[in-house]
């Protein structure tokens, strides 16, 4: 049996005739960047994520390079994030030539340790970035507290969150923009790169428009510097084919935790290895599902591959330890919790289609290699 990490085909195929007419259409009306199916979307993603506002981009790097240019981000700020993330979320920061500092994660939840976040402000942080990772949201009621009472705008990287909730609010509804990602390995993929940003606010939604067409609201008259990142019609056409489908495939992804949790609870190996912990009153998507193996994960991981079941590492090495910010100055023991993830967290196959066998079989192989 082969259980691949995330398989799209069947979702693909299911979804191709849908997609072969939403494309056609787009090449029939030889309008291929943003235009009325961006519009479109835009409008459905804000009422997905329940907030005011939905601003396609180019990827979801490029949103949360947007949020922080919205708010005139660059040379001698502070963002305060996390070192336990997909790199963008960091250089993102570094790119507008702007300083990451780091708050190390929550053991639980791997998000943010919202506790140590306030010795980190001074009067240089100029944005709060938590990321909600996993698919499950950051403690955004406390970041909130701290950070509305100081006039620190929180950006949210919600690119593992599309539809997660936290107390009675949704990922993008939580801070002053929500940044998303279309990667095709999100819960809502497009066939290609993609992404988005959501406010309440009318202002920053406004700039966000414009920040993505170089900074102007009329073509040809820059009020800013801004970027080329637009989404173009072609994925969109894509994604408002499948965003109906999103509940469906997010429900799918629970039930299939569920499975996971019955099925290493029944085989005794929650001592061995510790399952994701769930928030109450949230809802987690899990884009991943993150075991921690404190010992042998690497070698886990092999057995795995060699018995045809894909797994990955996220993330290797926490964002304060890559190269190219060495600059920074953090040096290994910073963030212990962060190391220590990096060297025992393993996301196993979660995509809605995998079947209750398949899912069997990894935690049947996982107990082998344990016993
Ligand atoms: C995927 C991801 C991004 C970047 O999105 P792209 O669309 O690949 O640019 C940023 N942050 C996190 C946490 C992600 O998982």
């Amino acid at each position: 049996m082969k259980v691949p990490l995330l398989d799209l085909k069947v979702q693909n195929d299911a979804l191709r005739p849908e997609v072969d007419a939403a494309i056609k259409k787009v090449l029939d009306s030889n309008g291929f960047i943003l235009g009325s199916e961006v519009a479109g979307l835009e409008k459905e993603l804000a009422e997905y994520c329940q907030t005011e506002f939905a601003i396609g981009c180019a990827s979801g790097t490029d949103a949360l390079l947007l949020a922080l240019m919205a708010f005139d981000i660059g040379a001698g700020d502070e963002v305060i994030t996390t070192p336990y993330s997909f790199f963008a979320t960091a250089s993102c920061i570094t790119r507008l030539g702007a300083k990451p500092v780091f708050v190390d994660i929550n053991s639980a939840t791997y998000n943010l340790d919202i506790k140590q976040v306030e010795a980190k402000i001074t009067e240089k942080t100029k944005a709060i970035q938590p990321v909600h990772l996993f698919g499950q949201c950051a403690e955004m009621d406390f970041l909130r507290e701290i950070a509305d009472g100081r006039g620190i705008p929180l950006v949210e990287d919600a690119a593992q969150a599309i539809g997660a909730e936290g107390g009675s609010k949704r990922a993008g509804d939580m801070g002053a923009i929500g940044c998303f990602s279309f990667y095709p390995s999100k819960n809502l993929g497009a066939m290609g790169d993609a992404g988005f940003l959501t406010t309440n606010d009318e202002a920053l939604a406004k700039k966000l428009f414009a920040l993505r067409v170089h900074g102007s609201f009329e073509r040809y008259y820059h009020k800013w510097v801004g970027l080329n990142s637009r989404l173009d019609a072609m994925q969109a056409a894509i994604l408002r084919v499948k965003l109906p489908h999103l509940d469906s495939w997010t429900e799918a992804r629970q039930q299939n935790a569920a499975t996971y949790r019955e099925l290493f609870t029944d085989k005794g190996l929650t001592e061995a290895i510790t399952l994701p912990t769930e928030c109450e009153n949230g809802r987690h998507i899990y884009n991943q599902f993150v075991i921690r193996v404190p010992e042998r994960r690497d070698g886990l991981k092999q057995f795995l591959q060699d018995n045809g079941i894909g797994t990955d590492i996220y993330y290797p090495v926490p964002l304060h330890l890559q190269e190219c910010f060495a600059y920074l100055g953090y040096r290994a023991g910073d963030f212990p919790e962060s190391e220590r993830a990096s060297k025992e967290t393993l996301a196993l196959p979660i995509y809605p289609e995998l079947t209750s066998v398949q899912q069997e079989f990894v935690v049947d192989k996982i107990a082998e290699f344990i016993a």
